[in-house]
């Protein structure tokens, strides 16, 4: 990328040469090339937008706006290029000291001459209509989201992340609707049928993190620890409110002292509030001072499991500590957009750890991460933490399971190979260095070199900027066992880190740690035949083959007394993980025999961790590895032992773990039975409450798997649930329940339109049923169409709904037909752009491996 830049520079200084005056008079493509983004970068700077939108009453009406953009231009060799990723119809006027300037649209930019510009500071107003796209218009509310580049689409403006701006917004809305962005209001005055807010000038931030949201929220104030926090949100069910709103604030008044303390940095941007949005498209966004979440990921219903708890701690957490890292230092280009996310979920686990001291936090770390980290990079779509990245509309693609899962895990391998006390230091450094700007993984990896007597950068060129994971096994006779690297698909490439492995003989047991390099590692000369369990903290990663004897040992005697390693969680869950993966690989059981190790192991796990995980693989296993007769075998033993475990378990939160999944497995006639009891209220299982969302969840099972009146069941819960928002997705959800297929396909054909895309975990939603095991065969014919839609929805969807839009369709399929559709759309779409084609290998990884196995 670099050799390339250079040459393009030369090319542009001869080009200068020749041609004097407009010497880069070349028209912008789409998008924010990464040369367009070098170039504002050297030639604009001291940007600050005064933006004022009228927000009408209707969703239906547009969004009038005009702004004042002031900036120093250090150069006038090229006319000035803004983005508004709209159509030339929504400019009305672009003009400078109050008269109309000529201007051209291309490409979805705004492109002013030089000679209507000076070298110095610049004033240019434009009178424009804002485009919907990431206003996410609701007929009560609206939110932006304008993560990556998605502000372009609202309003002109340079965007990139690398031009920090400072913002004043003003918001007409109509009465009674309340107003929030990253500024401090300032004023809010009234009008006839209209509210103004004025927000104060924030601090210099990127336009991905500029937002806004107003509607009819409900609002709450609270000091904690001397700070003032305001809560916006939507639920309607007070009693919940109620029940969540104090550790809400809490845990934001927790983790933001804690950073504070870390970084050596008071909280830099001034007010701090959040907005709770119902449907939100990820767990959180940290725009600064007005973080949104998705309501349900906080406000939480009565009896969480504890996995649930921890994911709230986890995401406040991590979008306080986007604060720092992110807001205050941002990614110079967004293919280091990985950084902030992994020092976001690095620090989220710092923080969150003391909050919840009866947690085993190893364990929770392992498998939060490895699992899904796996599921990425054991596939042939996978990519390096590091990514390139030509032009900002494809900045959504880099996000995915390395960036969220296996960059926590590296990062966390570089500061035990640095040390606590060496990280802290090096990340203190590099926040002061570049607050309130812009830095790169290498001006860190640089800072941490200059400190460290370890060699960082080779150690980060292998972890950072190449794709996959490494694979080790054992080798050897009775004489002596040894660890080595498998042959990798790199050559020359050698994953350095330190593994732990337990040894195991008749008489004696033992550990021993190896920095794995590429040469085999002696683990134990034994006297007598020992059985080995690699990675038994959990703590290195690959894939660590395990042999038949010392998987056989751990499942028989699972979580047995009798041998202390076996108790120990950590332990498990490592070798859960190891077993998990051998088996996906085919070097395991065979899925009809793996389904009855998982439902014997099931019930003598004690710990809610490793339990979720079981279930999880239980029901891939289930639904994706075994076959309609293999089912058929064990259902009724399945659906006995869950039930068993539901009812006699005194954990709340296991119990509330059992239910889920013996609702989604039930098919005899008495699981049925039982899921139409609970769902009627004429069964109840002592400490099993059900929410609102357990109970739709529960009419839709009985949908799908034809229990019952369908239409009946729908109109009751329909009729029975409050919340309004609730309402409308499941009016959304139900055609793709229907059990008549031309419902389905009609269904389906109404998703090829965008508008009809809009709600995207509620097509998700629907997506997973029309797509559901039972249904799937049914469903093949979607999956072209699905794929042929991909570019478009990448196009209009929001960053990871291309990922998700894929997952939801393949989920449920498992059979060769399907395999088949998948590989040859790919065949017959050679120069299908490089990051969507791996999102399609790492949505049929699970698809493709099923097919193998079950042969
Ligand atoms: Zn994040």
């Amino acid at each position: 990328m670099q050799i390339r830049y250079l040459i393009l520079f030369f090319i542009s200084i001869m080009l200068t040469n020749l041609n004097c005056k407009n010497a880069k008079n070349e028209t912008p493509g789409k998008g924010v090339s990464f040369a367009l983004n070098e170039y504002r970068k050297k030639t604009i700077d001291s940007i600050h937008y005064a933006i004022e939108l009228e927000i009408p009453s209707q969703k239906i009406q547009a969004i009038e706006g005009k702004q004042l953009i002031t900036f120093n231009l250090k150069s006038l060799d090229s006319a000035l290029v803004m983005d508004f990723s709209t159509d030339s119809a929504h400019v009305h006027a672009v003009k400078s000291a109050g008269k109309e300037i000529s201007y051209d649209f291309i490409n979805e930019h705004i492109v002013i001459k030089t000679d209507q510009l000076v070298k110095g500071k610049n004033e240019i107003e434009i009178i424009f209509t804002a485009g919907d796209l990431s206003l996410n218009r609701n007929e009560e509310y609206l939110y932006t989201l304008f993560v990556p580049d998605r502000a372009s689409t609202c309003f002109p403006l340079f965007d990139q992340p690398n031009l920090k701006a400072s913002y004043s917004l003003t918001l007409k809305t109509p009465k009674h609707w309340e107003a929030v962005s990253n500024g401090i209001l300032k004023e809010k005055t009234s009008t006839g049928d209209q509210n103004i807010y004025h927000f104060e000038k924030t601090k210099p931030i990127s336009s991905y993190l500029f937002a806004f949201a107003v509607g009819k929220f409900f609002k709450t104030e609270k000091i904690v620890d001397n700070r003032a926090m305001t809560m916006y949100y939507r639920e309607t069910d007070s009693v919940k409110v109620k029940r969540n709103s104090d550790e809400v604030f809490n845990l934001h008044a927790k983790s933001l002292t804690w950073l504070e303390d870390y970084t050596a940095i008071k909280y830099p941007f001034g007010k701090f509030d959040f907005v709770l949005i119902p449907s939100f498209q990820y767990g959180g966004m940290e725009h600064p001072g007005s973080i949104f979440y998705n309501e349900s990921s906080l406000f939480l219903d009565e009896n969480a499991p504890i996995n649930r708890k921890l994911a709230r701690a986890s995401v406040i957490a991590h979008e306080s500590a986007h604060m720092w890292f992110g807001d205050l230092v941002t990614m110079d280009w967004f293919n280091d957009v990985w950084l902030k996310e992994v020092f976001a979920n690095f620090m989220a686990a710092k923080i969150v750890h003391p909050s919840f001291p009866e947690i085993n936090h190893d364990l929770r770390f392992l498998l939060a991460h490895y699992p899904g980290a796996y599921e990425v990079d054991r596939s042939s779509g996978t990519n390096p933490i590091l990514q390139k990245l030509g032009n900002l509309k494809n900045a959504g693609t880099l996000y995915g399971g390395i960036i969220y899962q296996k960059a926590p895990i590296v990062m966390r391998q570089l500061e035990k190979k640095i040390g606590e006390n060496l990280m802290r230091e090096s990340l203190r450094e590099y926040l002061k260095s570049f607050s309130f700007s812009n830095a790169k993984w290498d001006d860190l990896i640089g800072i941490i070199d200059n400190k460290s007597p370890e060699d960082i950068t080779t150690w980060s060129n292998v972890w950072v900027k190449t794709p996959g994971m490494p694979e080790y096994e054992f080798v050897g006779n009775k004489d002596e066992i040894q660890i080595q690297q498998k042959k990798d698909s790199l050559s020359g490439r050698i994953w350095q880190q330190p593994v732990v492995t337990i040894w195991k003989e008749m008489f004696a047991q033992g550990s021993i740690r190896i920095n794995l390099n590429n040469k085999p590692q002696n683990v134990r000369k034994p006297d007598l035949p020992a059985m080995v369990f690699p990675n038994s903290n959990g703590q290195g990663y690959g894939y660590f083959k395990m042999d038949s004897v010392s998987e056989d040992y751990f499942l028989k005697n699972y979580n047995s007394a009798k041998d202390t390693m076996l108790i120990d969680p950590v332990f498990r869950g490592a070798m859960l993980v190891n077993i998990w993966e051998g088996f996906l690989r085919g070097d395991g059981a065979a899925p009809e025999h793996f389904i009855s190790i998982l439902i014997d192991i099931l019930p003598k796990e004690n710990n809610a961790l490793i339990s979720d995980n079981l279930l999880g693989n239980l029901q891939t296993t289930w639904w994706t590895f075994l076959t309609e007769s293999q089912r058929s075998q064990y259902q009724e033993k399945i659906e006995k032992v869950l039930w068993t475990l539901l009812e006699t378990t005194t954990d709340k939160g296991m119990k509330n773990s059992y239910f889920r999944v013996f609702k989604n497995i039930a098919m005899t006639d008495d699981g049925l039975s039982k899921v139409e009891s609970l769902w009627n209220e004429k069964l109840k299982v002592k400490d099993l409450i059900l929410s609102e969302d357990d109970k739709i969840t529960l009419a839709y099972e009985l949908i799908l798997k034809q229990k019952g009146d369908g239409k009946a069941i729908f109109e009751k819960q329909l009729n029975d649930t409050k919340n309004p928002d609730r309402k409308s997705r499941m009016k959304f959800v139900i055609p793709a329940l229907s059990p008549d297929q031309n419902v389905r396909d009609a269904f389906f054909e109404s998703l090829k339109r965008p508008e009809n895309r809009e709600h995207e975990a509620w097509v998700l939603e629907a997506l997973g049923y029309l797509h559901h095991p039972l249904r799937a065969k049914n469903a093949n014919k979607y999956l072209k169409p699905s794929l042929d839609l991909l570019q478009e929805v990448q196009l209009t969807g929001d960053i990871f709904f291309p990922q998700r839009w894929l997952s939801a369709t393949f989920s449920g399929h498992s059979d060769l037909e399907s395999a088949n559709i998948a590989s040859s759309f790919l065949k017959a779409n050679p120069d299908y752009p490089y990051y969507l084609k791996n999102k399609i290998l790492q949505s049929t990884d699970m698809l493709d491996r099923a097919v193998k196995l079950k042969k």
